[in-house]
Protein backbone atom coordinates (compact mmCIF):
# COMPACT_ATOMS: atom_id res chain seq x y z
CA UNK A 1 0.00 0.00 0.00
CA UNK A 2 1.56 3.28 -0.93
CA UNK A 3 -1.20 5.79 1.20
CA UNK A 4 0.09 9.48 0.68
CA UNK A 5 -0.88 11.84 3.29
CA UNK A 6 -0.46 16.01 3.97
CA UNK A 7 1.13 15.82 7.10
CA UNK A 8 0.43 19.40 8.98
CA UNK A 9 3.92 18.77 11.13
CA UNK A 10 6.10 18.77 7.59
CA UNK A 11 3.53 20.71 5.46
CA UNK A 12 4.35 17.76 2.99
CA UNK A 13 2.48 14.94 0.98
CA UNK A 14 4.39 12.24 2.57
CA UNK A 15 3.72 8.02 2.48
CA UNK A 16 2.37 6.35 5.38
CA UNK A 17 4.38 4.25 7.33
CA UNK A 18 3.04 2.61 10.30
CA UNK A 19 5.38 2.03 13.58
CA UNK A 20 3.88 -1.80 13.77
CA UNK A 21 3.66 -3.27 10.69
CA UNK A 22 -0.25 -3.85 10.14
CA UNK A 23 -1.48 -1.67 12.82
CA UNK A 24 -2.40 1.71 12.95
CA UNK A 25 -3.11 3.83 16.04
CA UNK A 26 -5.29 7.07 15.66
CA UNK A 27 -6.42 9.55 18.36
CA UNK A 28 -9.12 12.21 16.72
CA UNK A 29 -9.96 15.30 18.99
CA UNK A 30 -13.20 14.39 20.11
CA UNK A 31 -16.47 17.23 20.95
CA UNK A 32 -17.12 19.10 24.51
CA UNK A 33 -20.62 17.54 25.02
CA UNK A 34 -22.61 20.54 26.38
CA UNK A 35 -24.35 21.25 23.26
CA UNK A 36 -25.60 19.07 19.65
CA UNK A 37 -23.09 18.48 17.08
CA UNK A 38 -22.64 21.00 13.90
CA UNK A 39 -22.12 20.37 10.13
CA UNK A 40 -18.70 20.80 11.08
CA UNK A 41 -18.19 18.22 13.69
CA UNK A 42 -20.24 16.02 10.94
CA UNK A 43 -17.73 17.01 8.16
CA UNK A 44 -14.74 16.19 10.44
CA UNK A 45 -15.75 13.11 12.00
CA UNK A 46 -17.12 11.86 8.31
CA UNK A 47 -13.36 12.23 6.22
CA UNK A 48 -11.76 10.62 9.30
CA UNK A 49 -14.51 7.38 9.07
CA UNK A 50 -13.41 7.32 5.53
CA UNK A 51 -9.70 7.22 6.66
CA UNK A 52 -10.47 4.42 9.25
CA UNK A 53 -12.50 2.57 6.83
CA UNK A 54 -9.78 2.75 3.95
CA UNK A 55 -7.42 1.54 6.27
CA UNK A 56 -9.11 -1.46 7.37
CA UNK A 57 -10.19 -2.15 3.66
CA UNK A 58 -6.80 -2.33 3.08
CA UNK A 59 -6.01 -4.83 5.82
CA UNK A 60 -4.53 -2.84 8.48
CA UNK A 61 -5.73 -3.39 12.23
CA UNK A 62 -6.90 -0.05 13.20
CA UNK A 63 -7.22 1.34 16.94
CA UNK A 64 -9.70 4.82 16.76
CA UNK A 65 -9.34 6.43 19.94
CA UNK A 66 -11.45 9.56 20.42
CA UNK A 67 -12.33 11.66 23.89
CA UNK A 68 -15.31 13.35 25.34
CA UNK A 69 -14.22 16.58 26.89
CA UNK A 70 -16.50 16.31 29.72
CA UNK A 71 -15.22 19.33 31.75
CA UNK A 72 -15.47 22.32 30.72
CA UNK A 73 -17.31 26.12 31.62
CA UNK A 74 -19.55 25.38 28.65
CA UNK A 75 -20.70 22.39 30.22
CA UNK A 76 -20.97 23.97 33.86
CA UNK A 77 -22.51 27.10 31.94
CA UNK A 78 -25.37 24.48 30.86
CA UNK A 79 -25.78 22.78 34.45
CA UNK A 80 -26.42 25.80 35.89
CA UNK A 81 -29.31 27.15 33.17
CA UNK A 82 -30.87 23.80 33.44
CA UNK A 83 -30.72 23.63 36.83
CA UNK A 84 -28.69 20.08 36.49
CA UNK A 85 -25.35 18.63 36.89
CA UNK A 86 -22.04 18.72 34.68
CA UNK A 87 -22.45 15.02 35.04
CA UNK A 88 -25.96 15.22 33.54
CA UNK A 89 -25.41 18.26 30.58
CA UNK A 90 -22.58 15.23 29.54
CA UNK A 91 -24.31 11.96 29.70
CA UNK A 92 -27.41 13.69 27.83
CA UNK A 93 -24.95 15.18 24.80
CA UNK A 94 -22.83 11.83 24.78
CA UNK A 95 -25.95 9.88 24.23
CA UNK A 96 -27.47 12.84 21.46
CA UNK A 97 -23.79 12.68 20.13
CA UNK A 98 -24.29 8.70 19.52
CA UNK A 99 -27.25 9.07 17.80
CA UNK A 100 -26.49 11.44 15.53
CA UNK A 101 -22.58 9.72 14.55
CA UNK A 102 -24.68 6.63 14.41
CA UNK A 103 -27.08 8.06 11.51
CA UNK A 104 -24.41 9.36 9.41
CA UNK A 105 -22.87 5.73 9.57
CA UNK A 106 -19.88 7.00 11.42
CA UNK A 107 -17.72 4.01 12.98
CA UNK A 108 -17.75 4.08 16.48
CA UNK A 109 -14.15 4.92 17.85
CA UNK A 110 -12.05 1.50 19.56
CA UNK A 111 -12.68 3.40 23.01
CA UNK A 112 -14.24 7.08 23.96
CA UNK A 113 -12.24 8.03 26.92
CA UNK A 114 -13.39 10.84 28.86
CA UNK A 115 -11.52 13.86 31.16
CA UNK A 116 -12.81 12.80 33.81
CA UNK A 117 -12.38 9.40 33.89
CA UNK A 118 -8.73 10.27 32.73
CA UNK A 119 -7.89 12.38 36.17
CA UNK A 120 -5.04 10.63 37.40
CA UNK A 121 -3.20 10.56 34.02
CA UNK A 122 -3.33 14.01 33.96
CA UNK A 123 -2.03 15.12 37.62
CA UNK A 124 0.88 12.63 37.08
CA UNK A 125 1.69 14.05 33.41
CA UNK A 126 1.50 17.62 35.44
CA UNK A 127 3.63 16.60 38.08
CA UNK A 128 5.95 15.13 36.04
CA UNK A 129 5.91 18.65 33.99
CA UNK A 130 6.67 20.66 37.13
CA UNK A 131 9.70 17.69 37.42
CA UNK A 132 11.28 18.86 34.58
CA UNK A 133 10.67 22.31 35.41
CA UNK A 134 8.26 22.98 32.29
CA UNK A 135 4.99 23.64 34.79
CA UNK A 136 4.94 26.45 37.45
CA UNK A 137 2.03 26.88 40.09
CA UNK A 138 0.56 30.29 41.04
CA UNK A 139 -2.30 30.06 43.57
CA UNK A 140 -3.42 27.07 43.00
CA UNK A 141 -3.21 27.68 38.66
CA UNK A 142 -0.45 25.53 36.88
CA UNK A 143 0.72 26.96 33.43
CA UNK A 144 2.82 25.00 31.02
CA UNK A 145 6.34 27.23 30.43
CA UNK A 146 5.93 27.89 26.61
CA UNK A 147 10.04 28.48 26.32
CA UNK A 148 10.64 25.59 28.28
CA UNK A 149 9.93 23.51 25.09
CA UNK A 150 12.90 24.78 22.37
CA UNK A 151 10.62 23.63 19.73
CA UNK A 152 7.41 25.14 20.50
CA UNK A 153 5.71 26.46 16.83
CA UNK A 154 6.51 23.53 15.27
CA UNK A 155 3.43 22.45 14.65
CA UNK A 156 1.49 26.08 13.96
CA UNK A 157 4.36 28.14 12.88
CA UNK A 158 3.95 30.42 15.63
CA UNK A 159 7.01 32.65 16.75
CA UNK A 160 7.38 32.96 20.73
CA UNK A 161 7.91 36.45 20.18
CA UNK A 162 4.54 37.13 19.04
CA UNK A 163 1.42 38.55 21.90
CA UNK A 164 -0.99 36.13 22.63
CA UNK A 165 -4.65 38.13 21.98
CA UNK A 166 -7.65 37.03 23.55
CA UNK A 167 -10.65 36.80 21.79
CA UNK A 168 -11.59 39.92 22.10
CA UNK A 169 -8.50 40.71 20.09
CA UNK A 170 -6.96 42.72 23.44
CA UNK A 171 -4.06 41.09 25.65
CA UNK A 172 -5.79 39.52 29.01
CA UNK A 173 -3.53 41.89 31.51
CA UNK A 174 -4.94 40.20 34.90
CA UNK A 175 -3.86 36.62 33.54
CA UNK A 176 -0.89 37.88 31.49
CA UNK A 177 0.65 39.19 35.03
CA UNK A 178 0.69 35.45 36.27
CA UNK A 179 2.02 34.18 33.41
CA UNK A 180 5.92 33.98 32.39
CA UNK A 181 4.99 33.74 28.79
CA UNK A 182 1.82 35.23 27.14
CA UNK A 183 1.65 31.61 25.23
CA UNK A 184 1.54 29.56 28.49
CA UNK A 185 -1.35 28.27 29.03
CA UNK A 186 -3.40 26.31 32.38
CA UNK A 187 -2.56 22.89 33.39
CA UNK A 188 -4.55 23.02 36.17
CA UNK A 189 -7.29 25.66 37.16
CA UNK A 190 -8.21 26.88 40.54
CA UNK A 191 -11.48 25.98 41.37
CA UNK A 192 -14.00 29.22 42.07
CA UNK A 193 -16.38 29.47 44.62
CA UNK A 194 -19.13 26.77 44.28
CA UNK A 195 -17.72 25.24 41.00
CA UNK A 196 -17.47 21.92 40.72
CA UNK A 197 -14.19 20.59 40.98
CA UNK A 198 -11.67 17.97 41.77
CA UNK A 199 -8.60 17.51 44.25
CA UNK A 200 -4.89 18.01 42.82
CA UNK A 201 -1.61 18.49 44.46
CA UNK A 202 -2.79 22.28 44.06
CA UNK A 203 -5.55 22.31 45.39
CA UNK A 204 -9.14 21.91 44.40
CA UNK A 205 -9.47 22.86 40.40
CA UNK A 206 -9.90 21.08 36.95
CA UNK A 207 -7.67 20.25 34.19
CA UNK A 208 -7.56 22.55 31.24
CA UNK A 209 -8.21 21.71 27.68
CA UNK A 210 -4.86 20.52 26.20
CA UNK A 211 -3.85 18.50 28.91
CA UNK A 212 -6.68 16.01 28.78
CA UNK A 213 -5.67 14.87 25.37
CA UNK A 214 -2.14 14.71 25.90
CA UNK A 215 -3.03 12.02 29.20
CA UNK A 216 -5.84 10.39 27.08
CA UNK A 217 -3.26 9.90 24.04
CA UNK A 218 -0.97 8.30 26.27
CA UNK A 219 -3.13 6.57 28.87
CA UNK A 220 -4.78 4.98 25.56
CA UNK A 221 -2.22 4.32 23.09
CA UNK A 222 1.29 4.96 24.24
CA UNK A 223 3.90 7.45 24.34
CA UNK A 224 4.11 8.22 20.40
CA UNK A 225 1.00 7.09 17.96
CA UNK A 226 0.72 6.89 14.19
CA UNK A 227 -1.99 9.75 13.38
CA UNK A 228 -3.19 12.31 15.32
CA UNK A 229 -6.52 14.05 13.95
CA UNK A 230 -8.20 17.17 14.14
CA UNK A 231 -9.82 20.21 12.37
CA UNK A 232 -7.68 22.80 11.39
CA UNK A 233 -8.91 24.90 13.92
CA UNK A 234 -7.53 22.92 16.66
CA UNK A 235 -3.87 23.44 15.34
CA UNK A 236 -3.22 26.65 17.60
CA UNK A 237 -3.31 26.61 20.22
CA UNK A 238 -4.57 22.97 20.88
CA UNK A 239 -2.21 20.84 19.35
CA UNK A 240 0.77 23.12 19.18
CA UNK A 241 -0.04 22.46 23.27
CA UNK A 242 -0.58 19.16 23.32
CA UNK A 243 2.72 18.20 21.38
CA UNK A 244 4.47 20.37 24.00
CA UNK A 245 2.83 18.73 27.08
CA UNK A 246 3.37 15.33 25.85
CA UNK A 247 6.85 15.77 23.98
CA UNK A 248 8.33 16.94 27.15
CA UNK A 249 6.49 14.69 30.10
CA UNK A 250 7.40 11.79 27.85
CA UNK A 251 10.20 12.47 26.15
CA UNK A 252 9.32 10.76 22.90
CA UNK A 253 7.56 12.62 19.45
CA UNK A 254 3.63 12.59 20.08
CA UNK A 255 2.43 11.85 16.62
CA UNK A 256 3.73 10.94 13.26
CA UNK A 257 1.64 12.04 11.36
CA UNK A 258 -0.67 15.16 12.09
CA UNK A 259 -3.97 15.23 9.77
CA UNK A 260 -6.41 18.78 9.78
CA UNK A 261 -9.56 18.75 8.27
CA UNK A 262 -10.80 22.16 6.60
CA UNK A 263 -13.63 24.30 7.90
CA UNK A 264 -17.30 24.90 6.49
CA UNK A 265 -18.55 27.85 5.43
CA UNK A 266 -21.60 29.05 4.81
CA UNK A 267 -22.15 31.12 1.85
CA UNK A 268 -18.27 32.26 1.82
CA UNK A 269 -18.15 33.11 5.59
CA UNK A 270 -17.41 30.77 8.14
CA UNK A 271 -19.64 29.01 10.19
CA UNK A 272 -19.96 30.02 14.09
CA UNK A 273 -22.49 30.36 16.42
CA UNK A 274 -22.01 34.23 16.84
CA UNK A 275 -23.13 34.56 13.10
CA UNK A 276 -26.12 32.70 13.20
CA UNK A 277 -25.28 30.58 10.52
CA UNK A 278 -24.66 27.79 12.43
CA UNK A 279 -26.71 24.31 11.62
CA UNK A 280 -26.89 21.52 13.45
CA UNK A 281 -26.69 17.56 11.98
CA UNK A 282 -30.15 17.29 14.08
CA UNK A 283 -31.64 19.88 11.89
CA UNK A 284 -30.21 18.95 8.49
CA UNK A 285 -31.65 15.31 9.04
CA UNK A 286 -34.95 16.46 10.16
CA UNK A 287 -35.28 19.12 6.82
CA UNK A 288 -35.42 15.57 5.41
CA UNK A 289 -31.60 15.65 3.65
CA UNK A 290 -30.51 11.98 4.00
CA UNK A 291 -27.74 11.00 5.94
CA UNK A 292 -25.98 9.68 3.12
CA UNK A 293 -26.76 12.80 1.05
CA UNK A 294 -24.74 15.08 4.07
CA UNK A 295 -21.87 12.41 3.70
CA UNK A 296 -21.78 12.44 -0.10
CA UNK A 297 -21.55 16.28 0.34
CA UNK A 298 -19.01 16.60 2.16
CA UNK A 299 -16.77 13.86 0.44
CA UNK A 300 -17.08 15.38 -2.68
CA UNK A 301 -14.88 17.86 -1.35
CA UNK A 302 -11.13 17.64 -0.83
CA UNK A 303 -10.56 17.18 3.35
CA UNK A 304 -7.84 19.93 3.27
CA UNK A 305 -9.78 22.69 1.55
CA UNK A 306 -12.75 24.64 2.83
CA UNK A 307 -16.25 23.36 2.17
CA UNK A 308 -18.77 25.68 1.18
CA UNK A 309 -22.50 24.87 2.67
CA UNK A 310 -25.61 26.06 0.62
CA UNK A 311 -29.05 25.12 -0.50
CA UNK A 312 -27.60 24.94 -4.00
CA UNK A 313 -24.88 22.71 -3.08
CA UNK A 314 -26.79 20.33 -0.90
CA UNK A 315 -29.47 20.01 -3.45
CA UNK A 316 -27.01 19.03 -6.29
CA UNK A 317 -25.39 16.57 -3.49
CA UNK A 318 -29.14 15.36 -3.18
CA UNK A 319 -29.77 14.66 -6.76
CA UNK A 320 -26.37 13.11 -7.17
CA UNK A 321 -27.05 10.62 -3.95
CA UNK A 322 -30.68 9.75 -5.79
CA UNK A 323 -28.85 8.55 -8.94
CA UNK A 324 -25.92 6.27 -7.36
CA UNK A 325 -28.38 5.27 -4.00
CA UNK A 326 -30.70 3.80 -7.24
CA UNK A 327 -28.08 1.54 -8.35
CA UNK A 328 -27.03 0.77 -4.89
CA UNK A 329 -30.86 -0.37 -4.32
CA UNK A 330 -30.79 -2.51 -7.23
CA UNK A 331 -29.39 -5.96 -5.94
CA UNK A 332 -31.19 -5.53 -2.27
CA UNK A 333 -34.61 -4.46 -4.11
CA UNK A 334 -34.94 -6.69 -7.46
CA UNK A 335 -32.19 -9.54 -6.53
CA UNK A 336 -35.09 -12.25 -7.47
CA UNK A 337 -36.17 -10.63 -10.41
CA UNK A 338 -32.49 -10.75 -11.97
CA UNK A 339 -32.08 -14.02 -10.76
CA UNK A 340 -29.09 -12.58 -8.38
CA UNK A 341 -27.74 -14.81 -5.78
CA UNK A 342 -28.91 -13.49 -2.39
CA UNK A 343 -26.81 -10.25 -1.75
CA UNK A 344 -23.50 -10.90 0.21
CA UNK A 345 -23.75 -13.75 2.75
CA UNK A 346 -20.30 -14.21 3.84
CA UNK A 347 -17.41 -12.54 3.08
CA UNK A 348 -14.03 -12.83 5.18
CA UNK A 349 -12.22 -10.10 5.05
CA UNK A 350 -13.64 -6.48 3.04
CA UNK A 351 -10.41 -6.43 1.60
CA UNK A 352 -11.13 -9.03 -0.68
CA UNK A 353 -12.64 -7.39 -3.36
CA UNK A 354 -10.90 -9.51 -6.19
CA UNK A 355 -13.87 -11.84 -6.25
CA UNK A 356 -15.93 -9.58 -7.58
CA UNK A 357 -12.93 -8.27 -10.06
CA UNK A 358 -13.47 -10.32 -13.03
CA UNK A 359 -13.17 -8.07 -16.06
CA UNK A 360 -10.96 -5.84 -16.84
CA UNK A 361 -13.12 -2.79 -16.73
CA UNK A 362 -14.10 -3.68 -13.00
CA UNK A 363 -10.73 -4.26 -12.29
CA UNK A 364 -9.74 -0.61 -13.87
CA UNK A 365 -12.16 0.84 -11.86
CA UNK A 366 -11.15 -0.97 -8.13
CA UNK A 367 -7.59 0.26 -8.82
CA UNK A 368 -8.72 3.94 -9.57
CA UNK A 369 -11.08 3.89 -6.44
CA UNK A 370 -7.71 2.69 -4.67
CA UNK A 371 -5.06 5.16 -6.30
CA UNK A 372 -7.81 8.26 -5.84
CA UNK A 373 -7.62 7.27 -1.81
CA UNK A 374 -4.25 6.82 -1.72
CA UNK A 375 -3.53 10.25 -2.72
CA UNK A 376 -4.00 12.04 0.19
CA UNK A 377 -7.78 10.52 0.34
CA UNK A 378 -9.06 12.24 -2.72
CA UNK A 379 -12.88 11.28 -2.04
CA UNK A 380 -13.75 13.46 -4.90
CA UNK A 381 -12.36 10.88 -7.32
CA UNK A 382 -13.46 8.06 -5.55
CA UNK A 383 -16.65 9.19 -6.31
CA UNK A 384 -16.25 9.59 -9.74
CA UNK A 385 -15.47 5.93 -10.08
CA UNK A 386 -18.73 4.81 -8.16
CA UNK A 387 -20.81 7.28 -10.63
CA UNK A 388 -19.10 5.52 -13.43
CA UNK A 389 -19.93 1.92 -12.02
CA UNK A 390 -23.19 3.00 -11.20
CA UNK A 391 -24.48 4.03 -14.91
CA UNK A 392 -25.32 0.74 -16.34
CA UNK A 393 -26.79 -0.52 -13.35
CA UNK A 394 -28.97 2.88 -12.68
CA UNK A 395 -30.35 2.80 -16.60
CA UNK A 396 -31.19 -1.67 -15.07
CA UNK A 397 -32.89 -0.44 -12.37
CA UNK A 398 -34.96 2.45 -14.47
CA UNK A 399 -35.92 -0.25 -16.69
CA UNK A 400 -37.05 -2.93 -13.78
CA UNK A 401 -38.83 0.56 -12.91
CA UNK A 402 -41.05 0.99 -15.74
CA UNK A 403 -41.30 -2.62 -16.11
CA UNK A 404 -39.12 -3.03 -19.71
CA UNK A 405 -35.95 -4.74 -18.32
CA UNK A 406 -34.28 -6.45 -20.77
CA UNK A 407 -30.96 -8.36 -19.32
CA UNK A 408 -29.79 -9.67 -22.56
CA UNK A 409 -27.10 -12.27 -21.97
CA UNK A 410 -26.32 -14.22 -19.09
CA UNK A 411 -23.01 -13.17 -19.19
CA UNK A 412 -24.10 -10.20 -19.29
CA UNK A 413 -26.19 -10.11 -16.18
CA UNK A 414 -23.50 -11.99 -14.43
CA UNK A 415 -21.02 -8.92 -15.39
CA UNK A 416 -23.55 -6.88 -13.91
CA UNK A 417 -23.85 -8.62 -10.83
CA UNK A 418 -20.54 -8.50 -10.19
CA UNK A 419 -20.68 -4.25 -10.84
CA UNK A 420 -23.25 -4.20 -8.22
CA UNK A 421 -20.93 -6.01 -5.80
CA UNK A 422 -17.94 -4.15 -6.42
CA UNK A 423 -20.07 -1.03 -6.34
CA UNK A 424 -21.42 -2.09 -2.72
CA UNK A 425 -18.50 -2.64 -1.80
CA UNK A 426 -16.59 0.51 -2.87
CA UNK A 427 -19.19 3.06 -1.69
CA UNK A 428 -18.84 1.08 1.67
CA UNK A 429 -15.22 2.27 2.19
CA UNK A 430 -16.71 5.78 1.82
CA UNK A 431 -19.26 4.94 4.10
CA UNK A 432 -22.15 5.24 1.52
CA UNK A 433 -24.78 2.67 2.10
CA UNK A 434 -28.32 2.36 0.17
CA UNK A 435 -30.62 3.83 1.82
CA UNK A 436 -33.77 2.04 0.61
CA UNK A 437 -37.15 3.78 -0.44
CA UNK A 438 -39.70 4.10 1.82
CA UNK A 439 -42.20 0.91 1.67
CA UNK A 440 -39.53 -1.11 0.38
CA UNK A 441 -37.80 -3.46 2.57
CA UNK A 442 -34.93 -5.33 1.77
CA UNK A 443 -35.34 -9.47 2.39
CA UNK A 444 -32.29 -8.90 4.92
CA UNK A 445 -33.38 -5.84 7.26
CA UNK A 446 -31.02 -3.53 8.26
CA UNK A 447 -27.59 -3.43 6.50
CA UNK A 448 -24.90 -3.83 8.59
CA UNK A 449 -22.02 -2.61 7.06
CA UNK A 450 -19.27 -5.36 6.97
CA UNK A 451 -16.64 -2.83 8.46
CA UNK A 452 -18.95 -2.34 10.93
CA UNK A 453 -19.24 -6.07 11.80
CA UNK A 454 -15.44 -6.85 11.62
CA UNK A 455 -14.04 -3.49 14.36
CA UNK A 456 -17.59 -5.50 16.52
CA UNK A 457 -15.03 -9.13 15.85
CA UNK A 458 -11.61 -7.38 16.84
CA UNK A 459 -13.66 -5.54 20.15
CA UNK A 460 -15.01 -9.02 20.87
CA UNK A 461 -11.55 -10.81 20.44
CA UNK A 462 -10.00 -7.63 22.98
CA UNK A 463 -12.62 -8.35 25.09
CA UNK A 464 -12.17 -12.24 25.70
CA UNK A 465 -8.07 -11.53 26.03
CA UNK A 466 -8.71 -9.08 28.53
CA UNK A 467 -10.88 -11.73 29.72
CA UNK A 468 -14.63 -9.66 29.96
CA UNK A 469 -16.60 -12.27 28.54
CA UNK A 470 -19.66 -10.76 29.64
CA UNK A 471 -18.62 -8.23 27.29
CA UNK A 472 -17.37 -10.40 24.33
CA UNK A 473 -20.99 -12.36 24.61
CA UNK A 474 -22.93 -8.76 24.80
CA UNK A 475 -21.21 -8.09 21.38
CA UNK A 476 -22.30 -11.60 19.98
CA UNK A 477 -25.87 -11.02 21.23
CA UNK A 478 -26.13 -7.60 19.61
CA UNK A 479 -25.01 -9.02 16.31
CA UNK A 480 -27.38 -11.83 16.55
CA UNK A 481 -29.85 -9.68 17.20
CA UNK A 482 -28.93 -7.75 13.72
CA UNK A 483 -28.96 -11.20 12.07
CA UNK A 484 -25.44 -11.59 12.29
CA UNK A 485 -24.03 -15.11 13.26
CA UNK A 486 -20.37 -15.31 14.51
CA UNK A 487 -18.34 -18.30 14.54
CA UNK A 488 -15.60 -19.36 15.85
CA UNK A 489 -12.67 -21.61 14.24
CA UNK A 490 -10.64 -23.69 15.18
CA UNK A 491 -7.90 -21.46 14.33
CA UNK A 492 -8.58 -18.43 16.15
CA UNK A 493 -10.18 -16.98 12.96
CA UNK A 494 -14.01 -15.45 13.10
CA UNK A 495 -15.88 -15.85 10.00
CA UNK A 496 -19.15 -14.36 10.09
CA UNK A 497 -23.13 -14.95 8.16
CA UNK A 498 -26.16 -13.10 7.65
CA UNK A 499 -28.73 -14.91 8.22
ZN1 LIG B 1 -7.56 17.33 21.59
Amino acid sequence: MSLKLTNSLTKKLETFRSLNPGEVSIYCCGVTVYDLCHLGHARSYIVWDVLRRFLISQGYKVTFIQNFTDIDDKILAKATKENSTMTQVSEKNIKEFHQDMDTLGILRPSRMPRATRCLDGIREMIQKLEEKGAAYSVDGDVYFAVMKHSEYGKLSGRDLSEQQLNADGRIDKEEGARKQHPFDFALWKAAKEGETSFSSPWGHGRPGWHIECSAMVLQELGETIDIHLGGSDLIFPHHENEIAQSEIANDKKLANYWLHNGMVNVGGQKMSKSLGNFTTIRSLLQEGISPMTLRLFILQAHYRKPLDFTKESIKAASTGWQRLNSALCLGLISHQKLKWPKPVTQQKTISDLNSYVSSERLSKASQQFKDALEDDLNTSIAISVLFDLARPLRSLANQIERGVSDLGAEKNNKELHLRWMLLVSLANILGLQPELPQGKESNQGHIYSESEIIEAIIERKAAKLSRDFAKADNIREELKDKGIELIDKKDGVTDWIRK
